[in-house]
């Protein structure tokens, strides 16, 4: 069947393929599909979120759906507001993540303010391609009111889960980089709730990213890593978008790769109780050795943080997470949140009483290469094929792509969704092992390409 959903709900570039009218009938088929009822909905700060949300809310009620409106806000606090009213059938965030500045989407929640499974995504995508959506009379048609308390009940709930007294101590100095996306609403207020001196850089909401783009990464970061060196500061922190990830920078002025801070967070989380940590096949070894230290377990995943979130919620997990600064705390939520991630943070620092970089120097240390092969798009099922074939006397996992275990060090072989590439991974102990094993799985996948 056709698909409108990809990993991480519909993205397009607006007014090519996101448009008002698509935004119309997907608001039609999520109202169908939830059959009444009340959503709740809200949005980032890009300059077709005005549009698409009344779009979508016209949809929606046009289908019998009460809509209530939250606003700009991230999405972590959308799914909170949905995940803490009972009564909610879902909720409906329009944001295109960590996407550059052309694109929008639109994300569909469920009850419990999860991402939608796949079951109910595809079960909203027959709606949409059958035309079966559901009309109200005149009578039924939805109403829409707003919610502006979405903010305040969201901080409150951050606040309730770490150790307030011990951060504010602290008295931490951080800046801060929402990337003049939603995060900009709610992360100066928390850090100022956190007892912090709070400096931000793009921190007005503005659609067309004037300061950087959304994503957070070391080439987009350097204005934040600059200004924590200027200011003395204790830390920064930077988010994607829609604030549903949290990338650091340690008091030097270093990036803080996503897969270290995901294996501080998660000694803490399993220092408190232990349990089970989820995360995908691609993340890092050094979150298995502290998992392992801390006596937890790990178990791997396929790449994407629904997948992520479903099966922590399956298997009961203590923490999870990806190395995009991508992390659930189940105990809040089963959804990303940068935020919280934010909060967890301070309280590791404030506890430990040492400076992050120290507290990242004493974890294991790995490089991480990565590479691509070109590879047809009608070449990937036979590619794949053969490369098992190449590999069977090898210690193999297919949980996502082929990854392949060595004596000291591992690579992943992984078909890009949206391009005619395959992306090898590959991570060791030393950058030279690590390219070495980078190069094997690039000679592996050009062999299997020929065959
Ligand atoms: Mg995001």
């Amino acid at each position: 069947m056709t698909r409108l959903f990809g990993t991480n709900g519909i993205r397009g570039v607006v007014g090519r393929d996101m448009t008002a009218e698509l935004a119309v009938r997907v608001g039609r088929a999520i109202g169908t599909h939830f059959g009444g009822g009340t959503v709740a909905l809200a949005r980032d700060p890009r300059l077709s979120g005005p549009m698409l949300c009344r779009a979508v809310a016209a949809g929606l009620m046009s289908s019998g759906v009460e809509v209530i409106d939250l606003g700009m806000v991230p999405t972590p606090c959308a799914q909170y507001y949905v995940h803490m009213h009972a009564g909610l059938k879902g909720g409906v965030v329009i944001t295109a993540s960590h996407n550059p500045r052309e694109f929008n989407g639109i994300k569909a929640l469920d009850a419990q303010g999860m991402e939608m499974a796949r079951e109910e995504e595809e079960a909203i995508e027959a709606v949409y391609f059958e035309d079966r959506y559901r009309t109200a009379e005149w009578s039924e048609v939805g109403d829409l009111r707003s919610d502006t308390g979405a903010i305040d009940l969201y901080l409150r709930g951050i606040l309730s889960r770490v150790d307030v007294e011990a951060i504010r101590k602290r008295r931490l100095t951080v800046v801060a980089d929402p990337a003049n996306g939603a995060g900009c609403v709610t992360t100066p207020y928390l850090l100022r709730a956190l007892g912090c001196r709070v400096l931000t850089i793009n921190g007005q909401p503005d659609g067309a990213f004037p300061g950087r783009l959304p994503e957070p990464t070391a080439e987009h970061i350097g204005d934040l890593m600059r200004m924590v060196v200027e200011a003395k500061a204790d830390l920064g922190v930077a988010h994607d978008g829609d604030a549903d990830r949290a990338i650091f920078v340690d008091e030097t002025g270093a990036f803080l790769y996503g897969d270290r801070s995901l294996a501080l967070l998660a000694r803490a989380e399993l220092a408190a109780r232990g349990g089970l940590v989820v995360t995908p096949v691609s993340t890092s070894s050094v979150l298995e050795d502290v998992v392992r230290e801390a006596g937890g377990h790990l178990m791997r995943t396929r790449v994407g943080s629904p997948i992520v979130a479903r099966t922590m919620l399956a298997q009961g997990a203590v923490f999870g997470g990806e190395e995009n600064g991508g992390i659930l705390f189940p105990a809040h939520q089963f959804c990303r949140d940068g935020g919280m991630t934010l909060a967890k943070m301070l309280e590791l620092v404030a506890r430990e009483g040492r400076p992050l970089s120290e507290l990242v120097a004493a974890l294991p240390q790995y490089s991480l290469q990565k590479v691509a092969v070109e590879v047809p798009v009608d070449r990937r099922e036979a590619t794949l094929a053969a490369l098992l074939g190449l590999v069977r006397d090898r210690e193999v996992d297919t949980t996502d792509g082929v990854k392949i275990h060595a004596p000291d060090g591992w690579f992943l072989v992984r078909p890009s969704g949206t391009e005619p590439l395959f992306r090898i991974y590959a991570e060791a102990r030393s950058p030279e092992r690590a390219k070495a094993l980078a190069s094997e799985g690039a000679e592996l996948v050009r062999r299997a390409v020929r065959s």
